[in-house]
C-alpha cells in the first residue's frame, strides 16, 4: 500500500510517522511528479490552507489531485486539508477541490478558543483524543456526506464515500485509530478493485 502525503507546507511529516507506525509507507508529494498512478490514497495535512492552495495551483498539483479525487482515490484530510476538500465555505469566498458535500467554517473557534484538547466520540471507533490548532469545523453537511464526530454541537469528523475529513489532528495523538480507519477504507477500495 502507498500512500501520497501533501507535504508543501504543514503537519506532513506527522502523518508520516503515524503511516510508518501503521506499517505503511507514505511518499511525500512535493511536486507533480510525485503524483504517480500507483498510489492507492492521499493524505492532505493540516497547515495553512491558503498557503497549500496557492502552492497546489503554482506547482500544477491542484488538477491531477481533484482528477484523482474525483475519480475515487480514498483521501484523508485534516483541518487546512478538510477546508480544501469542502465544497463550500460559509465565512470566506475561497473553496479549492471542492469535492466533499460540506460547509466549512474556516477558524471556527475564535483565537479564545484557538487550541484545545479534547476526547469525544469517533463514530466506528469510540472515543478518541482530539487536538484542534486554530481549527475549522463543518458547520453544514449535505446529504451525500455522514457526520462522524460532533464536538460541543459542532461537526468536527465526517467522510463521503472514499473521503475522510477531520477539523482536529489524529497525526498528532499517539492513538493511530483514525489513520488506521482510513487504511481501512484504502484496503477495501484495492480489494474492489482487484476483484
Ligand atoms: N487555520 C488554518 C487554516 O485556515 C488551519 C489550521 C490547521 O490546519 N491546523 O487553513
Amino acid at each position: 500500500m502507498k500512500i501520497g502525503v501533501l507535504a508543501l507546507q504543514g503537519a506532513f511529516a506527522e502523518h508520516l510517522s503515524s503511516l510508518s507506525r501503521l506499517g505503511v509507507t507514505g511518499v511525500e508529494l512535493r511536486q507533480r511528479a510525485d503524483i504517480t498512478p500507483d498510489l492507492d490514497g492521499l493524505v492532505l495535512p493540516g497547515g495553512e490552507s491558503t498557503v497549500m492552495g496557492k502552492l497546489l495551483r503554482e506547482l500544477d498539483m491542484f488538477a491531477p489531485l481533484k482528477t484523482m479525487i474525483q475519480g475515487g482515490m480514498p483521501v484523508f484530510s485534516t483541518c487546512a486539508g478538510l477546508i480544501l476538500l469542502a465544497a463550500r465555505a460559509d465565512n470566506q469566498e475561497k473553496t479549492y477541490f471542492e469535492v466533499m458535500d460540506i460547509t466549512v467554517r474556516r477558524n471556527a473557534y475564535g483565537r479564545q478558543l484557538g487550541s484545545f484538547s479534547t476526547q469525544a466520540e469517533f463514530a466506528g471507533i469510540g472515543v478518541i483524543p482530539m487536538i484542534f490548532i486554530r481549527a475549522p469545523y463543518i458547520s453544514a453537511v449535505g446529504p451525500q456526506a455522514q457526520i462522524l464526530a460532533v464536538v460541543d454541537g459542532h461537526i468536527v469528523a465526517a467522510r463521503q464515500d472514499a473521503m475522510l475529513c477531520t477539523a482536529f489532528h489524529p497525526e498528532l495523538s499517539s492513538d493511530l485509530r483514525v489513520h488506521d480507519y482510513f487504511l481501512r477504507t484504502v484496503a477495501g477500495r484495492a480489494a474492489g478493485n482487484a476483484a
